[in-house]
Parts: C-alpha cells; sequence; structure tokens
C-alpha cells in the first residue's frame, strides 16, 4: 500500500497546483480545425503545420502499403528484413536533405535516444542547451557522458564551457533542438556550428519542428543558415503530418547506427503503411513554398496583433507563438476561455516549461485562412479586454 499512497499523493499535489494534464478526445475535422470533447474548433495547437495529415497522397501511399505489405512490419528490421517502404523513404529523406543516409525509426523520441546513447560514452562529454526537448536529455543521460548544460541559446556560455572542458574528454557533442518547441525561437545554428569546428566537437540537430517549415523548400534550420551537423534527427509526425523519427548524416555515422542504434536493432519496424506516408510527405513538402508563405504570414500577424492586444509574446519569427502568462492556473484559465469561443490553444504548464513561465502554445497553420486568423485574434482579444493576458 505504500507505493499507492505514493502515487496517489503525487496526483493529489499536482492536482492542487494545477498541473494535472488531461488529453481532451479530438477528431480532426479537416486540416486546421478539431472537434474536441464534441465541440468543433479552430485548432491552434497543433504541428500539423502544411496541413498534411489529411492530404489524400498520404492516405492513398499509407493504404497501398498496407493492401501491399499488411499491418505491421513483424520484427526489427534487422530480424524480419526491410520492406520496399522503408528503403524508399531513408532513400527520400538523404536526397531531400542533401546528406548521405537515413536511418528511420518508430519516433523521434527513440531516434533522439538511441542515437545520442550510441554515439556518446562515459569518456566523452555533451553539452546541451537548457530548453532541449526531453528525448534530447533522456538521451545524453543514457549515453551515461558527461553532461554540461549551457544557457538557453548562449553561444557565449558554449564557448565558455568548451574551454573548460573539452580536452578532458575524448569527443564532444553540441546538442540542440533547431526550433524550439515550447518557445517558438531558433537556436544559433551558425555560431554553434563554428564552436564546434574551432574546438573539435560535433553538432547533433533535433529538427522536429523546424524541419518542412523553415529552410529553402522546407529543408530545416540547419539547411537555412548552411550548417551541416554530424547527425540531424528528422520528425516526420509534425510538418509531415504523419509519424515516425529519422537520422540522417554521412554513410560512416549511418552505417554505425543500424549496428548500434538500440531502438532500431531491438524495437519493431514501423508499420510499413506509416513509413510508406511519410515517404510521400517528402515532395509535398519541397513543393509546399506558398502554404509555407501562407503560414508565416499567419504566425506574423497573429504575433503583431497578440502583442498589441497586450499578450507578452516570445520575440521570434516561426509558427510556435508562447504567450507568456507565469502561474499555471492562470494559464489554464486562458486556455478555457479560448475553447468555449471556439479556438484550441494549449496551455503549458511545469514541468514542461519552468515554473513561473506558463503560457499560452499558439501554433500558426497554414490550412487557415485569413478569416481563421481573424475569428482568433477577436477570441484573444474579447480576453485581454478582461485582463486575462497577464
Ligand atoms: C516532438 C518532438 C520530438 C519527439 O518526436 P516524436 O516523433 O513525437 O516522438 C523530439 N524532439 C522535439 C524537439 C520534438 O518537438
Amino acid at each position: 500500500m505504500k507505493l499507492d499512497a505514493h502515487l496517489a499523493a503525487a496526483l493529489s499535489n499536482a492536482q492542487q497546483h494545477g498541473l494535472l494534464r488531461r488529453a481532451p478526445e479530438v477528431w480532426q475535422r479537416g486540416a486546421g480545425h478539431a472537434i474536441v470533447d464534441g465541440r468543433p474548433l479552430l485548432n491552434l495547437s497543433s504541428s500539423d503545420y502544411l496541413g498534411l495529415a489529411q492530404h489524400p497522397a498520404l492516405g492513398e501511399a499509407a493504404q497501398q502499403a498496407h493492401a501491399a505489405e499488411g499491418a505491421g512490419a513483424g520484427a526489427s528490421r534487422l530480424v524480419c528484413g526491410e520492406s520496399p517502404a522503408h528503403r524508399q523513404l531513408e532513400r527520400r529523406l538523404a536526397n531531400f536533405l542533401q546528406a548521405d543516409a537515413a536511418l528511420s525509426l518508430s519516433s523521434g523520441y527513440l531516434a533522439n535516444l538511441g542515437a545520442i546513447a550510441a554515439l556518446a560514452g562515459p569518456e566523452d562529454v555533451i553539452f546541451s542547451d537548457a530548453l532541449n526537448h526531453a528525448s534530447l536529455i533522456d538521451g545524453c543521460r543514457l549515453s551515461r557522458a558527461t553532461i554540461h548544460v549551457y544557457q538557453h541559446a548562449d553561444g557565449h556560455h558554449l564557448d565558455e564551457l568548451l574551454r573548460l572542458h573539452r580536452t578532458s574528454h575524448r569527443f564532444a557533442w553540441v546538442v540542440t533542438d533547431t526550433l524550439f518547441s515550447m518557445d517558438g525561437d531558433l537556436a544559433p545554428l551558425a555560431e554553434l556550428g563554428q564552436l564546434c569546428q574551432r574546438y573539435d566537437a560535433n553538432l547533433y540537430a533535433d529538427e522536429a519542428h523546424a524541419i518542412g517549415v523553415v529552410g529553402p523548400q522546407g529543408r530545416g534550420a540547419c539547411a537555412a543558415v548552411g550548417v551541416t551537423p554530424k547527425l540531424r534527427m528528422i520528425g516526420m509526425g509534425k510538418a509531415f503530418g504523419g509519424g515516425g523519427g529519422a537520422l540522417v548524416g554521412d554513410a560512416l555515422t549511418i552505417g554505425f547506427l543500424r549496428q548500434r542504434c538500440r531502438p532500431f536493432v531491438f524495437s519493431t519496424a514501423t508499420p510499413p503503411a506509416v513509413a510508406a506516408a511519410a515517404a510521400a510527405a517528402i515532395p509535398l513538402i519541397e513543393a509546399a513554398a506558398e502554404p509555407r508563405q501562407r503560414l508565416h504570414a499567419h504566425q506574423r500577424r497573429l504575433r503583431h496583433e497578440l502583442k498589441r492586444q497586450g499578450w507578452r509574446v516570445s520575440n521570434a519569427d516561426t509558427p510556435i507563438i508562447a504567450a507568456i502568462i507565469g502561474s499555471a492556473e492562470d494559464t489554464m484559465r486562458a486556455s478555457h476561455r479560448l475553447i468555449e469561443a471556439g479556438v484550441f490553444v494549449q496551455g503549458i504548464r511545469p514541468p514542461t516549461v519552468p515554473a513561473g513561465t506558463s503560457r499560452l502554445r499558439i501554433v500558426a497553420n497554414a490550412a487557415h485562412s485569413d478569416a481563421d486568423v481573424d475569428f482568433a485574434l477577436r477570441a484573444f482579444a474579447t480576453i485581454a479586454a478582461s485582463g486575462g493576458c497577464t
């Protein structure tokens, strides 16, 4: 009973602090809209930035692969063999990102966990951005390397830490999100690339939110500034509109990971239909110049108008807009009021973000019309007018 008492206390403590999380039941209703707990809402929470999750080409590719190969992959690829869908996905990813090779896994989380744990060990050192995604943090811990956390997006601090600690270790890695998921800002990738060169370190870049959204043809934040990291993680659950994660890099590194990345070796391969849908998304992403323009026009307008309404909006130029409120309770109240007004915006609370920085996370979407953005802004204005934005 001791364990049960401990679990119950943790839950009731979270409830008292307004930190209990609950997933509403959501039906997607066309791109950019959703039915949330039975209520049709404009969806400003989805990372399906280009509205590809509902694209017929993805569904057709998935159905074909499903019909040809069945629902499941059957085992790990090294045990059961690879489906043509996995190979096609990896070829297309490598071409798209102008890299030698790619390795696909069943999620971005597993890709980060497996790659970092395989590439770094106890003799090595990892420099990790303070706001990195949980999967990067967990990968670093699993590697048993020495970890130094540098202040968020702070090249000076990283420089200092590299100077102090680099030489006492075998290999060094700098690990970062490229587009930070909860703040919406970009890592200083050009600077990180230079520091890696200067200190003989390797750059590991998680492009989960940037791929499809940033850079030429949506090739991500590294491509946008001409930096080629040692390894990139590509999430296929966001702008790709599907699911899965992939590691993209040089042939040697990917060849090594095929042998040593444990979530690749010891986990059942992604269902062929999932891989086929992800492969089908790539040409659509490359050709999505116009949706990307609309996405950025929407995010700029939302940022500008929300600021004018009095929201404390983060400074960045990406589709993820953080409106900082502070307390978890006030944040969830604002989120509920937006839902009542017809707009689905999630409140983000600790431990996802530091205490006192709870926020609304507003995500622009290319599938929205200008009228949709007007509608959202009217809902925000009503709440701001009654003091809901502080
Ligand atoms: C979503 C996300 C992941 C995890 O990807 P999944 O495919 O959802 O497991 C990893 N890193 C970052 C930065 C993310 O935003």
